[in-house]
């Protein structure tokens, strides 16, 4: 590990210089393997801290000290004393803000203002909107008619209860965020969780769980086990008491997740996949923003963003414009280290991902698709690549039909409503879709036909913890956030007495 002293606050220095074991059952512990890996900074490529290998015997003993939390102290709690424990999480989170967005930065890689303004307040806002929601979990009284059973009254109603032991896998383009999302409505709904982040970026879910020590959560409510999808994920997916696995990731996990289950105890799953988002902006459109729109929607978060607008669809008539504008956009986009106040765009998560990244950009090259702007990696330090806008691309190009997960958007112009909706719609994904127009009526009947859990009209990338997010197609099963995502959580009892 580098001693080196970043520009960052001491506490926050202080915890990379740890090296950090595993969460479970309200300890801190070694890996059994005693082994631990590198955590590397993006933008540098320099070790910044250690962490614990968890293998399957780790796995194991956080499964059973979520059991035991969850059949012993945190279900005889009652759901106002849960909501005030989640809320306090979401208070120390926001006076930690700067820290945390701090820690992101480092392990990210993404810019600081952009870690202060969106992923750690829409961590805070998600504990928030879920502490309040522990009180509200209601069943119903059910009028019940019985055929069988003529003249006999009876008094239906139904429970909802926690799923149970939660496995929870997050990837690393909003670690804190993810884990907020995954966390906040697992707790409310009254499970424990074991929860595993990402390889590339474990730092801010391990001081989440000093915040859940200093909460006052009961032990083994949440455990933090870190390491390598194949050694940690994959024995939690296929763990006998697991009672479900909440996903986020790539399509090709997902479906090992989903095999995992097949084979085990048939847990619950949800997955939050992958996309490829159709942004399509109208002649009639506010042409300002809908460039503007265009260019955030594929290039914040370095474009490693799930629902990232990374097919544009403009109208014939406007298509230059709308392509010079962006452009434009995009060779301006100050791209460096997340820690330099000037940087708007920071560097991709990781080695893996820098190539994966290039690799898509050379292969559209090789199929015809031009650089209207960017188009190549930035150096040779860092995982910097220029903000790209790819024309000339047809829909049976690689770099149109996959997921990029990068700064890269493919844009093709389209002629009328009825093509552009087949043509959004021509995708595995239905995550996102973003709508510019000034014709209110026409974007909400276009609205309905895209298949995609998230559709944005004259805005793009817009959350809040009160709606629900998640995909159609390969995009996912079930919904994160909002009301939804508790059902995700939540069984469902009938109870019904003869009267
Ligand atoms: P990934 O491999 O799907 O990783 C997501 C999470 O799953 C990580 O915590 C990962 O652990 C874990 N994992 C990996 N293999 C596993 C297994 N066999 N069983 C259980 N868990 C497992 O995604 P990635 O490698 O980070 O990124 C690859 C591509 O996935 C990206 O380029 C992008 O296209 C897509 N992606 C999508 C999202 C999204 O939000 N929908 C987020 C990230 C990536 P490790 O960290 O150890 O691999
Ligand atoms: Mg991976």
């Amino acid at each position: 590990m580098t001693a080196e002293k970043h520009n960052i606050s001491d506490q926050a220095n202080q915890f990379l210089n740890r090296t950090h074991k595993l969460f479970i059952g309200g300890q801190w512990v070694e890996a059994q393997s005693g082994q631990t890996f590198d955590v590397v900074n993006p933008a540098t490529g320099q070790v910044i801290s250690k962490v614990a290998r968890g293998g399957s015997g780790d796995v194991d003993l956080a499964v059973k000290a979520a059991r035991k939390a969850f059949e012993g102290p945190w279900s005889k709690m009652t759901s106002s004393e849960r909501g005030k424990l989640i809320w306090k999480l979401g208070d120390l989170l926001e006076q930690h803000l700067t820290e945390f967005a701090e820690l992101e930065t480092m392990d990210n890689g993404k810019p600081l203002a952009v870690a202060k303004f969106a992923d750690v307040p829409l961590a805070v806002d998600m504990f928030r909107y879920m502490a309040g929601w522990t009180t509200k979990i209601e069943g119903s009284t059910i009028p019940v008619s019985v055929p069988t059973a003529p003249g006999g009254e009876f008094l239906s109603y139904t429970h909802r209860e926690p799923v149970g032991v939660v496995g929870q896998i997050i990837p690393w383009n909003f670690p804190l965020l993810m884990a907020a999302w995954k966390l906040a409505p697992a707790l409310a709904a009254g499970c424990t969780v074991i929860l595993k982040p990402a390889e590339e970026t474990p730092v801010t879910a391990l001081r989440l769980a000093e915040l859940v020590q200093e909460a006052g959560f009961p032990e083994g409510v949440v455990n933090i086990i870190t390491g390598f999808g194949e050694e940690t994920g994959a024995p939690l997916a296929a763990h006998m008491d697991v009672d479900k696995i909440a996903f986020t990731g790539s399509t090709e996990v997902g479906r090992l997740i989903v095999q995992a289950a097949g084979t085990s105890n048939l847990k619950k799953l949800t997955l939050e996949l992958g996309g490829k988002s159709p942004n399509i902006i109208f002649p009639d459109a506010n042409l300002k923003a809908a460039i503007a729109g265009a260019a955030s929607g594929i290039f914040f978060n370095q474009g490693q963003c799930c629902c990232a607008g990374s097919r544009l669809y403009v109208h014939q008539d406007i298509f230059d414009e709308v392509i010079e504008g962006v452009s434009a956009r995009a060779k301006k986009i100050r791209v460096g280290h997340g820690l330099d106040p000037q940087a708007q765009m920071g560097p991709l998560v990781s080695h893996d991902q820098l190539a994966r990244v290039c690799n898509f950009l050379e292969e559209g090259a090789k199929e015809g698709a031009v650089a209207k702007a960017g188009g190549k990696r930035i150096g040779d330090s860092g995982y910097f690549v220029e903000p790209t806008v790819l024309v000339d691309t047809k829909a049976n190009m690689k770099v149109v039909q996959e997921e990029i997960f990068g700064p890269v958007v493919v844009a093709m112009p389209f002629t009328d409503v009825d093509e552009i909706a087949a043509t959004a719609n021509d995708s595995i994904y239905g995550l996102a879709a973003g709508i510019w127009t000034q014709n209110i009526s026409m974007a909400h009947k276009l609205a309905r036909r895209i298949r995609a859990g998230s559709v944005w009209v004259n805005c793009y990338n817009v959350f809040d913890a009160s709606l629900p997010f998640g995909g159609y197609k390969q995009s996912g099963w079930g919904r994160e956030m909002g009301k939804e995502v508790l059902n995700n959580y939540l069984e469902v009892k009938a109870v019904t007495t003869q009267l």
